[in-house]
């Protein structure tokens, strides 16, 4: 990766004048411009940033500039930003422009940072490829014939390509890990309840959550402190007082982790990555923390559980798209039954219907328990296990992924095939824990790998200050 890799780099050259923020974002946006194919933007603000980085700059030169001063991010196209179009990357919602913004996007302009475009991401972030999106796939900038990962696509290949130093993705079931993972950078999925869903367009509203995807856990550790807490707007925000995670110091206390045993022997686990997963353990031990197999017999569940639920609330949260309320409305309606019928036909994608379809069906009164009530269960045994593990140990540790970046056009007709993919991040997301995924290095033919630690609840800090110390350990071994 080329290119300032910190927020405090630049800042420091903003501060000594070797660098005018104009500039910078002239050049961010020059990249973009040459670097079309990666399909990662679908709008870029470009008069907007050129305009707020004059006034930034001048904010910098008389010292009442904000903590993001100088940090030119891009948003997921599922996070509104009034008067901007959004779209979820799905054609329902093609040329919808928002009346509001996110609290996430208040607080990053609140802090000054240059919000320089929208990013490419799986339709409604359903998926893990980003080729579900409207507008096509997003290319891996390591690879051009693999995927970006998702649903965050967009957003961690623009990071990985430098076209922008930091940018906001939302997880729902690892969408902000995943992603990260691939284009080997930084991704972070907070607590549920710590960042405001506030002006997100909901996929799964038990799970969603706004992360950060970096170049370095300090950038991380930044936006998190910006993005994070209470929200009149969110009544599922949390109202615990938000710590300096800027000011965290990289650990020097030795940690106890746990990791998975089943995951090690999982099916589809690629060999690359599970060779990386243990030169990963035994990096660490040769560091001094203890790192020790547990058990976890519910691995086998994570997946179908998480799908039951979101799809449950996927298709719920998606009934307000029927063509009367927002764009797209279908010219073949001939009354209201055939408009909502039409619109959302020629609205929707495969892979957004095929979820509503399930979803609804694990609603529907005569499955209800059987589905819907028993996955609910399920995710409390999950939680409680986890939580329990947790108890004993300071983090959990998997690979993010279970293979490296596949090919454009690879993924299975199958879907299950392609959820099962999410083994190792939903675990996470079931419980509404916090998780990290850090860059592990390359696999042979150059793909990034990534590891990813699992905190405790609302413990953010520690899970940030244990990845400051070992971000360059990992990356480089
Ligand atoms: N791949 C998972 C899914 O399709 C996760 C998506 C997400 O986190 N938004 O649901």
């Amino acid at each position: 990766m080329e290119g300032f890799s910190s927020l405090a780099q630049i800042q420091t050259a903003l501060v000594s004048r070797d660098l005018n923020l104009s500039d910078l974002v002239v050049d961010y946006l020059k990249r973009i411009e040459e670097r079309q194919e990666l399909n990662a933007f679908l709008e870029v603000f470009s008069e907007e940033a050129k305009s707020a980085a004059l006034i930034i700059q001048e904010k910098i030169i008389t010292g009442t500039s904000g903590k993001l001063a100088g940090m030119v991010i891009g948003i997921k196209d599922n996070i509104c930003y009034i008067n901007h179009k959004v779209s979820a990357s799905s054609r329902i919602l093609d040329n919808y422009t928002s009346p509001f913004s996110a609290t996430v996007v208040e607080r990053l302009l609140a802090e000054d940072a240059i919000i320089i475009g929208r990013l490419n991401c799986d339709e409604f972030a359903m998926g893990a490829s980003n080729e579900s999106s409207y507008y096509g796939p997003v290319r891996n900038n390591a690879d051009l014939t693999k995927v970006s990962g998702g649903s965050s696509g967009g957003a961690a290949v623009a990071v990985q390509a430098n076209l922008c130093l930091a940018a906001l993705g939302t997880d729902t079931g690892g969408s902000v890990r995943q992603p990260a993972s691939f284009c080997g950078v930084v991704g972070l999925k907070p607590t549920y309840g710590r960042v405001s869903r506030h002006g997100i367009i909901s996929y799964a509203s038990s799970f969603d959550q706004v992360g950060p995807i970096t170049r370095c856990v300090d950038d991380a550790s930044l936006l998190l402190e910006v993005i994070a807490g209470a929200d009149e707007h969110d009544s599922t925000s949390s109202s615990k007082s938000v710590p300096d995670y800027s000011e965290i110091k990289p650990s020097s206390v030795k940690k106890k982790i746990a990791y998975l045993s089943e995951a090690l022997h999982s099916e589809g686990l690629d060999a690359d990555v599970k060779l990386a997963f243990e030169r990963s353990i035994n990096s660490l031990k040769a560091e001094g923390h203890t790192v020790e197999p547990v058990s976890f017999h519910f691995l086998e569940y994570v997946v179908p559980t998480y799908y039951i639920l979101t799809m449950a609330e996927a298709s719920s949260n998606l009934a307000r798209y029927d063509g009367i309320h927002y764009a797209y409305r279908s010219e073949k309606g001939v009354d209201l039954e055939s408009t909502y019928k039409r619109s959302r036909s020629e609205g929707f994608g495969p892979e957004v219907k095929r979820r509503i379809v399930l979803g609804t069906f694990v609603l529907c009164a005569g499955y209800y328990d059987a589905y819907y009530a028993k996955a609910q269960k399920v995710r409390r045994l999950i939680r409680d296990k986890t939580d329990e593990i947790l108890s004993e140990f300071d983090f959990i540790m998997l690979p993010t992924a279970p293979t490296p970046a596949f090919t454009i056009g690879e993924s299975s007709d199958d879907p299950v095939v392609n959820y099962l993919a999410d083994i190792f991040t939903v675990q996470a997301s079931l419980a509404g824990i916090p998780a990290i995924s850090l860059p592990a290095g390359n696999n042979k033919a150059g793909l990034p790998l990534g590891i990813q630690f699992l905190g405790k609840r609302f413990e953010e800090g520690s899970l940030l200050s244990f990845s400051k110390d070992i971000e360059e350990l990992l990356e480089d071994q």
